[in-house]
C-alpha cells in the first residue's frame, strides 16, 4: 500500500513539474525577447514628434538600444530596382501623352493638350513646347502612328529632355590623402537630412569609410537624427552639444576629424529655412567658405521636394545665387505624378540631378539613371 502512495506522489509530483516546463518557461522566454523596433525606426530614422524640434524627441525614445551596425546594399542598379515606386508615381503622365498620340488624328487640340499634359507634371514650358514641335516632325515622317510607334518616339524626346550625356557621377573618393567632402543643402522638409543619412549608408554599401557633420545646429532633431542614421552603419557624427552653435565651426571640425581619420568621405548637413533667407544664404557661403580652408568641397548638393514643383524651383534659383550647385537630389519621386520637374530643374539650374529619393526607407535612395527614369513614365 505504502509503495502504491509514493507511486501516485511521485506521478503526481512529475507531472506538475512538467506543467510547470510547458507552460510557465515558455511564457517567461517570450517576455524576456527585447521588442520588436518601431515600424517607424524600422523605415529610417525619425524625426522628431514636433517636425521641426518643437515637440517632444521621439528621436531620443527610438534609441533606447543602440542599434546593430547594418551592411546597407551597394548604390548601383537601385532606380530599376526601385522602378515600381517611380512607375507608379508616373504612370498618369505616360498614359495620358500615349492614349493622346495614338488618336487616328493628330489635329491642333490634340497637340494642345498634349503639351498641357507635359506642363501639368511640370517639365517647363519650353521643353513642353520643344517635345511637342519635335513630335510633330517626327510623327509626320513616320506616317502612321500606333501606340508602339507614338512610345518609341516620346521615349526618345523624353530622353533628349532628361539629357542621357550629362555627368552623373558623384565625387566621393577621396583625393590627395583628404576625404571627399560633399555639402548637403536645401529647405527644411525638403528631406535634406534623411537623404545625408541615405547617402551614407548607399557609401557604407559601396564600400566607403564616412563621417558625418551635423551642421544643421538649429533644428533642434537634425543632430539626433543624423545620429540614429550614422549609428546603425558605423558612420561616425561630428556635432555640437550646443543648440544654435555655429554651423561653419562644426563643419570646419567635422572636416578636420575626416582628414585625421582618413575617411573616405565627410558628408556635411546644413540649416534650410527660407524664411531667414538672406541670414542663412550668407551662413550657407560661409560654411562652405571655411571648410576650404582645409580642403575642397567636392559636391554641393541642393535636395529638392518634387512634390513641391514651382515653389522647389524658386527655392533652386535662391540657392544657386549662394553656391556653386554641382548635382541636384530629388526626394519625393514616389510620392509625385510631376517627374517633370527633373527637366525643369536641370535646365533651370544647368546642373544635373544625381540621386533620387524614391521612399522613406533607409534605402530608398538611388542614383539618377536618365533612361529607366524614361522608361518608368512611357511604360
Ligand atoms: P529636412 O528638414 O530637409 O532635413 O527633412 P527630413 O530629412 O527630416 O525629411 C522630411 C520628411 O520627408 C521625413 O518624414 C522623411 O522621411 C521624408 N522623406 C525624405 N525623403 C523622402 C522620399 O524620397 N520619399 C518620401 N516619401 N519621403 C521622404
Amino acid at each position: 500500500m505504502a509503495y502504491v502512495i509514493l507511486i501516485i506522489v511521485i506521478a503526481v509530483l512529475g507531472l506538475g513539474a512538467a506543467g510547470w516546463l510547458l507552460l510557465v518557461r515558455p511564457r517567461r522566454a517570450v517576455t524576456a525577447r527585447p521588442a520588436p523596433p518601431s515600424a517607424e525606426a524600422e523605415a529610417g530614422a525619425p524625426r522628431a514628434a514636433g517636425g521641426d524640434g518643437d515637440g517632444a524627441p521621439a528621436v531620443s525614445q527610438v534609441r533606447v538600444a543602440a542599434p546593430e551596425i547594418e551592411r546597407p546594399p551597394p548604390s548601383a542598379g537601385r532606380l530599376s530596382a526601385l522602378r515600381g515606386r517611380l512607375a507608379r508615381s508616373q504612370t498618369g503622365l505616360g498614359s495620358v501623352l500615349l492614349n493622346l498620340l495614338s488618336r487616328a488624328t493628330l489635329d491642333e487640340q490634340t497637340w494642345e493638350e498634349i503639351e498641357d499634359a507635359l506642363i501639368t507634371a511640370d517639365v517647363g514650358v519650353t521643353p513642353a513646347r520643344q517635345i511637342v514641335d519635335e513630335l510633330q516632325t517626327k510623327m509626320k515622317v513616320a506616317g502612321s502612328h500606333g501606340v508602339d510607334q507614338a512610345r518609341t518616339l516620346l521615349r526618345a524626346e523624353l530622353l533628349a529632355q532628361v539629357g542621357p550625356a550629362m555627368d552623373r557621377s558623384l565625387r566621393t573618393a577621396p583625393h590627395a590623402g583628404h576625404p571627399a567632402v560633399l555639402l548637403i543643402a536645401g529647405v527644411n522638409g525638403t528631406g535634406k537630412t534623411t537623404t545625408c543619412g541615405k547617402l551614407a549608408r548607399a557609401l557604407v554599401g559601396d564600400g566607403r569609410t564616412v563621417l558625418l557633420g551635423a551642421a544643421d545646429t538649429f533644428r533642434a532633431a537634425a543632430a539626433d537624427q543624423l545620429q540614429t542614421w550614422g549609428d546603425r552603419v558605423g558612420a561616425r557624427v561630428v556635432r555640437s552639444d550646443r543648440e544654435g552653435a555655429d554651423p561653419a565651426s562644426v563643419a570646419f571640425e567635422a572636416v578636420k576629424e575626416g582628414i585625421a581619420e582618413h575617411v573616405d568621405t565627410v558628408i556635411v548637413d546644413t540649416a534650410g529655412r527660407l524664411h531667414t533667407k538672406t541670414g542663412l544664404m550668407d551662413e550657407l557661403g560661409k560654411v562652405k567658405r571655411v571648410i576650404e580652408k582645409s580642403t575642397t568641397v567636392d559636391e554641393v548638393l541642393l535636395v529638392l521636394d518634387a512634390t513641391t514643383g514651382q515653389n522647389g524651383l524658386r527655392q533652386a534659383r535662391v540657392f544657386a545665387e549662394v553656391v556653386d550647385v554641382t548635382g541636384i537630389v530629388l526626394t519625393k519621386l514616389d510620392g509625385t505624378a510631376k517627374g517633370g520637374i527633373v527637366i525643369a530643374v536641370q535646365r533651370e539650374l544647368g546642373v544635373p540631378v544625381k540621386l533620387v529619393g524614391l521612399g522613406e526607407g533607409p534605402d530608398d535612395l538611388a542614383p539618377f539613371e536618365p533612361g529607366a527614369f524614361v522608361d518608368a513614365i512611357v511604360g
